[in-house]
């Protein structure tokens, strides 16, 4: 079985926008599928508005304050659709318990995760903000990895994306669904450098929070760890910050590696640093050491920031 993850059904094919038409995504139906198995959800169709219908869009009844946007026909602010949306993203987020991201289409006063436009009831634009649906499902389900379609065309943020939703996955089937004091330092010890490289702080202060796994109920500290945690892989994992991940696990490696072999290891991860080679050519070298220095049970091999990712997916290719 694949890893669940929601989708707005228009970037699977499905002709199901106002006007009839699709946005169909070649990468994310092609490609990702092959490891995701999808959820597709059109809330538009799912509250019951038809194909072709007349188009919504979000308006704002009391200034800037999210509690007084609403999604209204683009030619009736009278004819509201709001709390349908809500109430479809609430029915929703039961069937979505189990997922392990969600990806949605951009712009959509439904859909759209983050810029959406938003007018004024005298229909002046104001700003940007999220759509009924996603907002609703982003208060519901806070730890799931969510991300717009348009934004996964930029190498960095799919990466981000795709690792999140991984590093989710393995946490809802090997630690949440079975917790454990054992299942959650295992966690730990398998993403300590993966979390190093996004964010460092809360690398260490979630090895704090597990120091002492007596201090509150287990289930308090799984809720605050996956929290804390799933934050911190929002950061992204820059140059700087794997330049420096990459020296530690090559200090490991040090009993054991030649100087001529030390020396093209710094090289390879200095190319990196100042953008000349992109991160899989000192990882696959790193990767290659480990593998031929250690055994299968050790410390290093553990890592899921040797492999965060199917490595088919050629993420580390393009960063
Ligand atoms: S963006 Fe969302 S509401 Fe609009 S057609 Fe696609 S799935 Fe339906």
């Amino acid at each position: 079985m694949g890893i669940k993850v929601g989708i707005s059904a228009c970037l699977l094919g499905q002709e199901v926008r106002y006007n009839g038409s699709h946005k169909r995504s070649r990468y994310l139906q092609d490609i990702l599928s092959k490891y995701f198995d999808y959820a597709p959800i059109c809330p538009e169709i799912g509250i019951g508005m038809g194909v072709p219908r007349k188009p919504i869009r979000l308006i704002t009844t009391s200034g800037n304050n999210v509690e007084g946007i609403e999604a209204a026909l683009s030619d009736d602010n009278s004819v509201r659709f709001t709390d349908q949306l809500k109430e479809y993203a609430q029915k929703q987020a039961h069937q979505l318990s189990d997922a392990s991201g969600y990806i949605f289409m951009q712009k959509s006063p439904s859909c759209g995760y983050s810029r959406v436009k938003l007018y004024h009831e005298n229909g002046n634009p104001l700003e940007v903000a999220q759509g009924i649906y996603a907002a609703e499902l982003d208060r519901l389900l806070p730890l799931m990895p969510k991300e717009e379609a348009g934004r996964l065309s930029d190498a960095m943020i799919r990466e981000n994306f795709i690792t999140r939703v991984m590093a989710y996955h393995d946490w809802q089937y090997n630690v949440a669904y079975n917790l454990s004091p054992q299942a959650l330092l295992d966690f730990h010890v398998r993403y300590k450098y993966l979390l190093m490289a996004h964010h460092i702080k809360t690398y260490q202060s979630l090895g704090q929070l597990l120091s002492n796994l007596k201090a509150k109920p287990l289930g308090e500290i799984a809720h605050e760890y996956i929290k804390a945690f799933m934050d911190a892989l929002k950061h992204i994992a820059n140059r700087k910050k794997n330049s420096n991940v990459l020296q530690h696990l090559q200090g490991y490696l040090k009993k054991h590696l030649e100087k001529d072999e030390k020396q093209e290891m710094q090289n390879l991860i200095h190319q990196y640093r100042t953008g000349l080679i992109p991160i899989v050519v000192p990882l696959t070298l790193l990767n290659h050491h480990i593998h031929k220095h250690t055994d299968d049970e050790n410390y290093l091999r553990k890592q899921k920031y040797l492999n965060p990712h199917p490595y088919e997916l050629g993420l580390r290719n393009a960063i």
